[in-house]
């Protein structure tokens, strides 16, 4: 079903009785061409993709529980594409332009929202790196602009400009980066591979994979059984050591937690994204109005869903040297996911050692604005053997030959630098 202005009227004319659902929730095949195991964004964009631009149809997404139960549906919805190094900032401004189109591409309404992601500076020696990023970004044709502090104080007058640590400088503007509605993001990529043919296969956990005489991939083990297919891309985000594993894999990725926080609903107040340069904290504001924000991972590797009081203490801690006036609003929730993260803080879009098994991982605490470009170039690799031109970085035997993509110089435990 088409959603449109006259689906939309036709419906609310007729009770709302004929919408369809949204995507098929399938029962696994014995065989498929292509299996991409974990139903996040990306297992999902991976999906379209292949169906879309590849034709490839008869492939499945096996999700161990439901679509968008991890760190899709946990994260705090940033996109950007403000990176400074070669390998990034080509992949992550094909990402941009992705969501520019994505909601007309998809047909469904992901709420992309571009109003802004501001980094905040508070130092000489930072303004200077924001200097030197913002012109590696514009040298590629990515929008940048370094503001003064006078014009981040028209912007965001409620900042504490005169912390007598942190005293506010100026900062570097990205206004087309914003927020996208990350469930939605979810439900579109599903919906519009669905509709092409792929099956979406909840409550179905991958626990090995089938190998032939020659140790290639040729399956995977499942709770629901077992099902073959000629190639096997893994996308499952925290996990991917555990499945690794499972394949014979020592692979160059921790897990660990990062938490989000929401407030009560406030009239509308934060412009677009703001980031404080003198801690790790984050914040936006959601179209319910709720302050949505966030800050550094919880210390220590798990897999567990859910994070610990001393990471909240000192998030909430930086929210209020930012912004003391935070300080009155009443947190609403609070969860955590889990982070894949990688040694040099960069992805990874590769082939593994292992014929048939394809590696997406590494997202670390941003994998959500990847989410276009992450699904549109593991496509490319799956379908066609080789790396999009745009992702051509991201290879696994980087950690290996020593050809790292060290965008922060802090690796897998950002909190400890
Ligand atoms: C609190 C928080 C805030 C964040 N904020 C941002 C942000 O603002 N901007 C940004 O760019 N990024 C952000 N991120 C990071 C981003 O959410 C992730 O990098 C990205 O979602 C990872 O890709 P994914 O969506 O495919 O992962 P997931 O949604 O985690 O998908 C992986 C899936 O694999 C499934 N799976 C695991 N094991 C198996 C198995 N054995 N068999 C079958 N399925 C399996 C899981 O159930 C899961 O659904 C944040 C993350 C968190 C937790």
């Amino acid at each position: 079903m088409r959603y449109s202005i006259f689906s939309l009227a036709a419906n609310a004319l007729t009770g709302h009785k004929h919408w369809t659902p949204a995507w098929r929730d399938a029962a696994p095949k014995p065989a498929y061409d292509a299996i991409v195991v974990g139903g996040g964004g990306h297992g999902l964009a991976t999906a379209y993709y292949l169906a879309k631009e590849h034709g490839l149809t008869n492939i499945a997404v096996l999700e161990k529980g439901w679509i968008g139960s991890g760190n899709a549906g946990r994260n705090t919805t940033i996109i950007r594409s403000n990176y400074m190094l070669d390998g990034n900032i080509p992949f992550y401004e094909w990402s941009m332009k992705l969501w520019e189109g994505l909601e007309q591409d998809f047909n469904y309404n992901a709420m992309v929202s571009q109003r802004g992601v501001l980094n905040l500076c508070h130092t000489d020696a930072q303004r200077d790196a924001m200097a030197r990023r913002g012109n590696a970004m514009r040298l590629h044709g990515v929008d940048a602009e370094l503001l003064d502090r006078a014009a981040v104080e028209k912007m965001c007058p409620f900042l504490n400009f005169d912390h007598a640590r942190f005293p506010i400088q100026g900062g570097l503007l990205q206004a087309r980066g914003g927020t996208a509605r990350h469930d939605a993001v979810v439900w579109g990529y599903a919906r519009g591979a669905s509709d092409r043919g792929v099956d979406i296969v909840q409550n179905c956990e991958v626990t090995g994979f089938l190998r032939d005489a020659s140790g290639a991939v040729v399956g995977v083990q499942t709770s629901r059984g077992e099902i073959r297919a000629k190639k096997v891309g893994l996308a499952v985000a925290g996990s991917t050591s555990r499945l690794g594993d499972m394949a014979g894999l020592r692979l160059p990725i921790e897990s660990h937690i990062l938490q989000a926080f929401v407030t009560e609903a406030l009239k509308p107040l934060i412009p677009g994204v703001i980031t404080f340069g003198a801690g790790h904290f984050y914040i936006s504001q959601s179209d319910k109005g709720g302050l949505v924000f966030g800050g550094d991972l919880d210390g220590y590797n798990s897999y567990a869903q859910r994070g610990n009081l001393p990471a909240v203490e000192e998030i909430c801690e930086s929210g209020m040297a930012l912004m003391p006036m935070i300080g009155r609003v009443r947190l609403l929730r609070h969860w955590g996911g889990i982070m894949d993260m990688s040694q040099d803080g960069s992805p990874i879009i590769d082939k593994t050692p292992i014929p048939g098994l394809y590696l997406n991982a590494g997202w670390c605490y941003g994998g959500f604005k990847a989410t276009p470009a992450s699904g549109w170039c593991f496509a490319h690799l799956m379908a066609r053997d080789e790396p999009h031109h745009t992702a051509t970085a991201y290879r696994l035997d980087r950690f290996a030959t020593g050809h790292l993509i060290d965008e922060k110089g802090q690796g897998a435990q950002p909190n400890l630098h």
